[in-house]
């Protein structure tokens, strides 16, 4: 058993622990498990070179030996694709070049599986542990190489393109360490194959080539986090960011600050971050010390300040916030967010500024419609009124004794038209002259307005001529205010303006009234109405001729 390679199986454990190491401290990517395959492949040689020294049976030692052989033959095919995934050109991987690309290996495994005449390996002194090697080996030898001059060439090719400098240094890593394998592996098939009969067996070659490479790979990917593709993501995604991002440690120092944050502010990884020396400067919306307290607060908790930027009198508005970073309760690091508000800002001042002057348009409306209203009514009251007396305009009261009329007839509800004009009036115009006379007329539309009731309506019929419509009111109520309008107006002393001097007027006045059973069957209010005002026209005309300052009652039936 002193032939056992345990130099060899202590190799592969070696490796399988490598392996595992890649494997948990990464995230596990397509590529990741193409290395992975890589990875076990080359664990592939030192394991079955341990193995064929624990057996003395012939078929295993071949058993074994055709395993490591095939591990190798794979490894040129393995090794491709990985310094194609590592170059970046795994998108080239179609089903095509794929086959392409593994036929020599499958060739190559078929021959050393089959070993056609023991033309790839046959043995001496009745066992494996020492061989001869055939064509076919060498075949394996040119085809491997012509795989890693192929891997070589795809890597200079990626080198010479447009590829970040962190990426070139890993490829250069990798190529390093290809090149070490395929020294040892060349060495090893010189010392040990081809000049065996010279020199003497040095062992563990190609596997010391194999864990030497292995070292290269696993430093090539770990340094430059490979596998990292999340990481690196983020890292962009916050680089591309419009918010400023700085990182801070648990010492203030910043681990990270995003393009956006460097654009705002004059800060770099490994500055110091000091936020009260940050802050003192600087215009805050409110005081700054309720922020800086939850910022050092223990234990840690977010705040959130808006703060102003000024740069050759160019404002900035920048909400700031503080995230504490914790890991098992104890503060770690901060991340701070700057966001420039300053658009949103000037949006809602605008905005402000827009629906201040929309509020003023509308109370200025409101005002205008109001304004309107007003004028309105009064153009109204000026269209149904008399502008001297103040009382209805006949027009006006033509028009709602037309409804009116109607409906008492219909429900035979009595009620009585007074039509009255001042006595000898031309006399007062010429003693005292129009303005007495407008006085005259208005003070006995005054005092005639009082004497009636709330519903009556008095309106000035013509010069001094006055009509009033009493609703409701049958005829002994109708002569009782006629009477009573007759005296008051008869009462009544307007003053002249000379001396003290005062007039009194008396009124002539024709009464109509219009009881239920009296009525007959209207087809046209108007004419109806005009009919009627022509008998109370009537009335009046006869006590004016009876002699004035009296009342009349009209004869509905002439
Ligand atoms: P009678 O008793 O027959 O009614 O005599 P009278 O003088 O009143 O005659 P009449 O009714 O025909 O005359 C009315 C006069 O009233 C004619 C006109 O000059 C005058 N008058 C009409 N409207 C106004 C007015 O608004 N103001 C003034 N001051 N005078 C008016
Ligand atoms: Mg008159
Ligand atoms: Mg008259």
């Amino acid at each position: 058993m002193e032939h056992v390679l345990w130099l060899d199986f202590g190799l592969f454990i070696v490796m399988l622990v490598l392996l595992l190491y890649v494997f948990l401290n990464n995230t596990v990517t397509l590529f990741l498990k193409v290395y992975l395959i890589f990875h076990s492949l080359l664990m592939l040689w030192p394991l079955c070179q341990f193995a064929i020294s624990t057996t003395t049976e012939p078929v295993y030692q071949l058993l074994y030996l055709k395993a490591s052989y095939i591990g190798l033959s794979m490894l040129g095919l393995g090794w491709t694709i990985f310094t194609i995934f590592l170059a970046g050109q795994s998108y080239y991987l179609n089903r095509r070049t794929l086959a392409y690309l593994s036929a020599p290996t499958v060739l190559i495994v078929l021959g050393v599986l089959l070993n056609p005449g023991s033309s790839f390996v046959a043995p001496m002194n009745g066992g494996y542990i020492e061989r001869q090697y055939g064509p076919l080996f060498w075949v394996m030898a040119v085809v491997l190489l012509a795989y890693v001059v192929l891997s070589f060439a795809i890597m200079r090719n990626a080198l010479g393109g447009r590829v970040a400098p962190r990426h070139k240094r890993q490829m250069k890593i990798a190529m390093k360490g290809m090149a070490i394998l395929t020294a040892f592996t060349l060495a090893d098939m010189l010392v040990n194959i081809a000049l065996a009969p010279i020199l003497p067996i040095i062992p563990g070659l190609t596997s010391a080539g194999i864990v030497v490479s292995i070292f290269y790979f696993v430093v090539a990917i770990q340094r430059h986090r490979v596998f990292e593709i999340v990481r690196i993501a983020q890292s962009n995604i916050v680089d591309s960011m419009a918010t400023g991002v700085l990182v801070l440690d648990e010492h203030e120092v910043v681990l990270e600050a995003n393009r956006v944050l460097r654009g705002l502010l004059d800060i770099r990884a490994g500055d110091r971050f000091e936020v009260e020396e940050f802050l003192a400067p600087l215009e805050t919306e409110g005081s700054t010390e309720p922020f800086i307290e939850a910022y050092r607060s223990d234990p840690p908790a977010s705040a959130q300040i808006e703060i102003t930027l000024s740069e050759d009198n160019f404002f900035r508005h920048v909400i700031m916030h503080c995230e504490p970073v914790v890991d098992r309760s104890r503060l770690v690091g901060r991340v701070l967010t700057f966001q420039d508000v300053s658009e949103l800002r000037m949006l809602v001042e605008a905005s402000r500024y827009h629906n201040e002057a929309l509020h003023e348009r509308n109370r200025s409306l409101i005002a205008m419609q109001d304004e309107l209203y007003q004028v309105n009514q009064k153009l109204e009251y000026m269209a149904i009124t008399d502008g001297l007396t103040g009382c209805f305009n006949r027009r006006y009261l033509m028009q709602q004794l037309e409804h009116e009329v109607i409906t008492n007839i219909r429900y035979n509800i009595p009620f009585a038209i007074f039509l009255f004009d001042i006595d000898l009036f031309k006399s007062i115009n010429d003693t005292y002259g129009h303005l007495v006379g407008d006085e005259v007329i208005r003070s006995t539309a005054d005092v005639v307005k009082q004497s009636l009731r709330r519903t009556d309506i008095l309106a000035r019929y013509g010069g001094e001529e006055f009509t009033v419509y009493l609703p409701h009111t049958n005829r002994e109520q109708a002569y009782m205010l006629a009477e009573r309008v007759k005296d008051i107006v008869a009462a009544n002393r307007v003053g002249t303006g000379h001396n003290g001097e005062s007039v009194a007027v008396t009124i002539s006045m024709g009464v109509l009234t219009v009881e239920s059973g009296q009525s007959a069957l209207i087809d046209n209010p108007k004419i109806y109405l005009r009919d009627l005002f022509a008998k109370a026209d009537l009335a009046l005309y006869e006590a004016k001729n009876g002699g004035r300052n009296r009342i009349v009652a009209a004869d509905l039936t002439s």
